[in-house]
């Protein structure tokens, strides 16, 4: 008797999440059709036809999955048989900690292994529309330069604030690298709002001396070159924080660093002349974001000026500020966990246009959904990452773990994310121990410990994860 093979699931764009989502299908038995416009369209910053290319850097950052969050992402992808991770590790150049790659042979390979795969079909075509309904399983992995009809077609489908063409970005900050001898918690005015409690920020008190050197830190700072994207349009509400200073020096103090309503609980009697305030970014509570602080200062710029800050002066970044070209949907609204499109079942997206940043990230994030199709194709049920691996971390922010805030009505807070971290649930409490052999153990070998054991967790849940699924 004849059986008729599974009907192919549809991947629109072959970059680094389309690519690794058309392996993971095709890795299960599943026919996979992969729509790729480029040698027939071009985009603004890909110089190839090949598939998978690297737009910029050709870094996929630390290789170190012991104490980096992007390194565990790295070794999790590899326990995963990601198509991505074996076309860097055969293309890797030099580069220290990092895991960097021959930017054309790994293209190349990647391109070469699609190809070279029976149950993929590369087709070279621009899709301008939503899948059609004959395609019931499809995955739109087309990236931050989704060609400009499907962005339409999605924007009409999903609302007209659901996708973002640029990122306005302000710094994000480990929560425990707050000084909070010097800050307190406290809303302005105590106010409760719908949802918060009357302490739900976190502020930072400056004076007038601590306030002028800071302005004329922003003021001096480097902007760098702003070339790729300079039509970028700055929106009212939007402005980055040095063009603000430049505007006058006394402008933050009225914007985003306003004093108002805020009474210093470790010394109650002065006022303050500004104060930073940061908001809770991520449902764990382990990330919070600078209110206001979207910018376009260069990265090598930026920690120093804000550490002046008081109460920042030993803040670590989960990601620093940035404003840049991108398309990217509001997903913790639109997606559910297996990152289908509530509206329109059979439709899921990967990669950047998710909300994550970043070539791993995109990669990874385009593993999960070929792995959720090609388990809904075979009517398997759907087994998730586990919260504490980096997969599940990162496919929490992008579905759920981000606090959407309700102070600022109209405005989305969703921003793209690199993996990190405070990305992680926190460890179980009491759970680190002092070395043996160490006299002291400080709030840095503390934190040492804390990622080395974040990882280790990360590794050994996500294998125990990749067995269950071989299991079913
Ligand atoms: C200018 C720039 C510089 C960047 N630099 C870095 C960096 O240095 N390091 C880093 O980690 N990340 C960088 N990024 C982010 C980077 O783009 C992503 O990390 C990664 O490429 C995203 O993978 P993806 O698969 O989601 O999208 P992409 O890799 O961009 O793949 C999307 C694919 O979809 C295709 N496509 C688009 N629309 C359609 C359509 N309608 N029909 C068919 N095909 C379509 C595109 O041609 C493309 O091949 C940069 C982004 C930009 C824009």
């Amino acid at each position: 008797m004849k059986t008729s093979s599974p009907t192919p699931i549809h991947i629109i764009g072959g970059g680094l999440a389309g690519s690794e989502a058309a392996w993971q299908i095709a890795r299960q038995g599943i026919p996979v059709i992969l729509h790729e416009m480029r040698g027939v369209r071009e985009t603004e910053a890909h110089k190839t036809d090949g598939l998978a290319e690297l737009v910029c850097s050709n870094s996929f950052r630390s290789d170190d999955a012991i104490s980096n969050a992007v390194g565990v992402l790295h070794a999790e992808m590899r326990q995963a048989n990601s198509l991505i991770m074996m076309a860097a590790d055969k293309n890797q150049v030099p580069a220290g900690g990092a895991l960097a790659v021959d930017r054309d042979g790994f293209s190349q390979a990647v391109t070469a292994f699609i190809e070279a795969e029976p149950l993929i079909t590369v087709t070279r075509e621009e899709i301008t529309g939503l899948p059609p309904e004959d395609w019931d399983q499809a995955i739109i992995a087309t990236g931050p330069l989704t060609a400009p009809g499907l962005a339409a077609a999605i924007q009409a489908e999903t609302g007209s604030d659901a996708l973002a063409f640029f990122d306005a970005i302000a710094p994000i900050v480990h929560t425990d690298s707050i000084d909070m001898d010097i800050c307190w918690f406290q809303s302005r005015y105590d106010k409760v709002g719908p949802g918060g409690t009357g302490k739900d920020y976190i502020n930072c008190p400056m004076d007038e001396a601590q306030y002028g050197a800071f302005i004329d830190a922003l003021i001096a700072g480097d902007k760098g070159g702003f070339k790729e994207w300079e039509g970028t349009p700055y929106f009212d509400g939007c402005l980055p924080i040095e063009v603000m200073a430049e505007r006058g020096r006394e402008t933050l103090r009225h914007g985003p660093m306003k004093p108002m309503g805020l009474t210093n609980a470790h010394n109650p009697t002065v006022k303050a002349y500004a104060v930073v305030q940061l908001r809770q970014d991520n449902a764990l509570g382990t990330l919070y974001n600078m209110v206001g602080f979207q910018t376009k200062l260069k990265y090598g710029a930026q920690a120093g000026i804000f550490r002046m800050i008081p109460g920042l002066q030993n803040a670590e970044f989960a990601r620093l500020g940035g404003l840049h070209r991108n398309t990217y949907i509001n997903s913790p609204i639109l997606l559910d966990r297996s990152l289908t499109l509530k509206s329109r079942p059979g439709l899921r997206f990967a990669g950047q246009i998710t909300g994550c940043e970043g070539y791993v990230e995109s990669a990874s994030i385009g593993l999960l959904a070929g792995r959720f199709a090609a388990a809904e194709r075979k009517g398997e049920s759907l087994i998730l990452p586990p919260d504490t691996s980096a997969f599940g971390a990162l496919l929490n922010h992008i579905t759920g773990g981000h606090i959407v805030s309700d102070d600022e009505p109209g405005k989305r807070s969703f921003q793209p994310m690199n993996i990190n971290f405070g990305l992680f649930p926190p460890l179980e409490p009491g759970s680190i121990q002092k070395p043996e052999g160490m006299k002291r153990f400080r709030g840095k070998d503390k934190t040492v410990i804390k990622k080395q054991m974040t990882a280790e967790r990360a590794l050994r849940d996500c294998a125990a994860w990749l067995e269950s699924l071989d299991r079913t």
